[in-house]
Order: structure tokens, then C-alpha cells, then sequence
């Protein structure tokens, strides 16, 4: 009773038709062990062993037997991906680059802060939405990453930390645009706070968008309690349009209009992302619009000063030139807070992460 259906279509030639066991979906696992006449609750302790027991490898669950282990390892994969590349950084930030089976890689990072341990997890390899300062969308989207493999992310960065740590914070921040592969995210959520899974409660998850309504009104839909992020970078459609292509085909007043029916809903306090770059989106004028944009919403405005990605012209703005644009927008009355910059010493901030390695230019020697 093997089936490919949670393999890639151009994995098959490559990859033994096996299901991925971090694929929130439990039938299989709960078939396969109703057909050979073993305890359903089985499936309890290999979940245990998954997400609390940090187990590297089916032979690490020593609770089931061995011929279970064996059996199960004809027909069930634990980890679907490879490391290709890990890094660290002096700030405690670390990166892995994962490589799944169709030879496809994204990024994901773990983030220490005080007591804080969070994840910054992807979602498709690539992204489609274009904006102009993003490394994630350089190459264009490839294809959205399936459930298991965003839980896996999960996990695998949870085994970077000491047992007697445990991730609190999960932000969906990394390669992709998150509410463009909702089907997908959900259910890897719902694992992320489900008692049995991760047990991190909704308000300790951030997904953040470029803002799509119609999926947003989904989450409403849904009852969704995650704290929102919508990314913003301008005050007016002119300009928003040039950094953010996709929103000629949605505007701001659409999105404003979908992000306060989730705050509605969820009664969560929305976070408005505005990257700053310099000369373009930073000038007083700009921090007055904003300011009139967010006015009367309960709302947290999150500035991330520009960083750096090679190859692309924005620059990042001097910190007059944010002081001024802050002291604008708090006289107004607007809740505003600067991103401390994590993990750019290994390109693993906001908006620096990629699926290829960036081409090194060929150094020219004078002959
Ligand atoms: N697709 C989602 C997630 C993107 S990453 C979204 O659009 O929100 C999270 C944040 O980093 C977004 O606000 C994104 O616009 C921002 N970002 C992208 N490139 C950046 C860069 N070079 N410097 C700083 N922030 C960047």
C-alpha cells in the first residue's frame, strides 16, 4: 500500500515511493498500522517521538519494537530533506539550506533573543510576488513546498537547540509569499500549535504577506488567532506599485480593508512592515501619508531599514534619515518600532534569503 502521493512529480525517477511521516496528514500512518493489526496508539508514540523526543531516526524510537522500526522504515521516511549548508552567526542566529528530494532548495533560520528561540520558516521555493528589494524572488517562484515539508523545517531547526530549550516563537518570514500556499501552511501550522505537535500557542505565530485579500479573508474564515503581518513599503499605490508589483493588481485600500476585518475577527493588533530604503520610500513626505494611512488603527508599524542584497541598487538610509522618519510618524501618534537587524553577517535577515547561491563576479586582472 505504498503511494507517491506526497512525492514531487519530478522526484519519482529519484526517490523510492515513500511516505513522508511529518506530512500532517495521519492516515497513512493510521492505514498502514490498522493493516498489519497493530495498536493505533502507536501512532501517539512515534508522534512523541517526533516532536518532543527531537528523534533523528526511526532506530531512535527505542519504545517500538525492532521489527516495527524496520517495518516502518520500508514504507516511511522521518526527514525528506538533506542539510546542504549550515551557518552560523556571532549573534546566535543560524541558517540552514535544505535540499529536497527534486534537488529544489529554500532557506530557513533559528533566531536566539533574551529567552526567545524563533523560527523563520518558508514556504515556497522562490517567491512570485516580485518585489523589487527581495533576494527570495530573484529567480521567480518554483513551486510551493508541500505540508510535511514545512513542518520539517520546524524540526530540523528545532534540532539545532539544547534539549532544555524549546522554540517559542514561529515567524513565517522566510523564501515565499505564505498566503499564496495556504492549503499547505494550515495544516503545518495547526501541527506547529497543537499540543502534540509543537504546542506553540497562535499568538506566538506571525505569518507575514504581501497582503493577497481574499486569503486573508480565509484566516478570518477560519477563526485564525496568528498575529498578521502586511507588508506595506509604501503610503500610496503610485509608489507601491513600483516596489511591490503585485499589488497593481490589488491596491492598499483593498488590503487595509481585509486587514481590519482580521483584526476584527481575531481581535489581534496588526503589524504593518515598511521596509526602508534610501532616497525612495524614506522622505518626510512619505512618513506623513503613513502616518495617515495607520491613523485610527490599532496597529503596530515595524520599520526594517534596507539590507543589503547583492547585486540589487537600494541602499539603506542613514539613521538621520530613520530618526526623522520615526519622530514624524510617533508625533502623530502612530505605534512605531525599528526591526533590530539579526543574522546579516550570513545573509540570513529579513529578505536575504535564496535558493541559489549568488553567481561570484569574475574579478578582472589587469593584463
Ligand atoms: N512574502 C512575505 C514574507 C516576506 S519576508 C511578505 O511579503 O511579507 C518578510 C519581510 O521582509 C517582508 O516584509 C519583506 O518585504 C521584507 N524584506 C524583503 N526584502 C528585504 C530586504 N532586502 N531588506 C529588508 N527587508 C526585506
Amino acid at each position: 500500500m505504498i503511494s507517491g502521493r506526497d512525492l514531487h512529480p519530478h522526484a519519482r525517477d529519484s526517490v523510492p515511493l515513500m511516505h513522508h511521516l511529518l506530512d500532517p496528514n495521519p492516515e497513512p500512518l493510521r492505514l498502514w498500522l490498522a493493516e498489519r493489526q497493530l495498536p493505533a496508539y502507536r501512532a501517539g508514540q512515534i508522534r512523541k517521538w517526533l516532536f518532543e523526543r527531537r528523534a533523528d531516526s526511526l532506530e531512535d524510537m527505542t519504545d517500538l519494537p525492532k521489527s516495527l522500526r524496520a517495518d516502518l522504515a520500508a514504507d516511511f521516511r522521518l526527514w525528506s530533506s538533506t542539510i546542504a549548508r549550515h551557518q552560523s552567526s556571532d549573534d546566535g542566529t543560524e541558517k540552514l539550506l535544505v535540499e529536497w528530494p527534486d534537488a529544489q532548495r529554500v532557506e530557513c533560520v533559528l533566531l536566539r533573543d533574551g529567552a526567545r528561540r524563533s523560527i523563520c520558516i518558508s514556504t515556497q521555493v522562490g517567491c512570485g510576488m516580485g518585489c523589487v528589494f527581495c533576494a527570495s524572488g530573484l529567480d521567480g517562484v518554483e513551486r510551493n513546498l508541500t505540508a510535511g515539508e514545512i513542518v520539517e523545517q520546524m524540526l530540523r531547526l528545532a534540532r539545532l537547540l539544547p534539549d532544555h530549550e524549546r522554540l517559542s516563537h514561529i515567524v513565517v518570514m522566510g523564501m515565499g509569499e505564505p498566503l499564496a500556499n495556504l492549503n499547505n501552511l494550515l495544516p503545518a501550522l495547526d501541527e506547529a500549535s497543537s499540543p502534540s505537535g509543537l504546542g506553540i500557542s497562535h499568538r506566538r505565530i506571525t505569518i507575514s504577506t504581501v497582503g493577497l485579500p481574499p486569503a486573508i479573508d480565509r484566516l478570518v474564515e477560519r477563526n485564525c488567532q496568528y498575529h498578521l503581518a502586511v507588508s506595506l513599503h509604501a503610503p500610496n499605490d503610485e509608489l507601491r506599485n513600483e516596489l511591490v508589483p503585485v499589488n497593481k493588481n490589488i491596491g492598499i485600500e483593498a488590503i487595509m480593508a481585509a486587514a481590519d476585518r482580521y483584526y476584527e475577527a481575531s481581535g489581534r493588533r496588526l503589524t504593518f512592515e515598511y521596509v526602508l530604503l534610501g532616497n525612495l520610500n524614506d522622505q518626510a513626505e512619505h512618513a506623513r501619508q503613513l502616518a495617515s494611512l495607520m491613523r485610527g488603527r490599532t496597529a503596530l508599524l515595524n520599520l526594517i531599514p534596507y539590507n543589503p542584497v547583492a547585486g540589487l541598487p537600494y541602499h539603506t538610509p542613514s539613521n538621520r534619515c530613520r530618526e526623522r522618519f520615526v519622530e514624524i510618524l510617533t508625533q502623530a501618534g502612530i505605534n512605531v518600532q525599528i526591526r533590530e537587524r539579526k543574522g546579516d553577517q550570513i545573509n540570513a535577515a529579513c529578505g536575504q534569503l535564496r535558493r541559489l547561491t549568488p553567481a561570484i563576479t569574475p574579478i578582472s586582472l589587469p593584463s
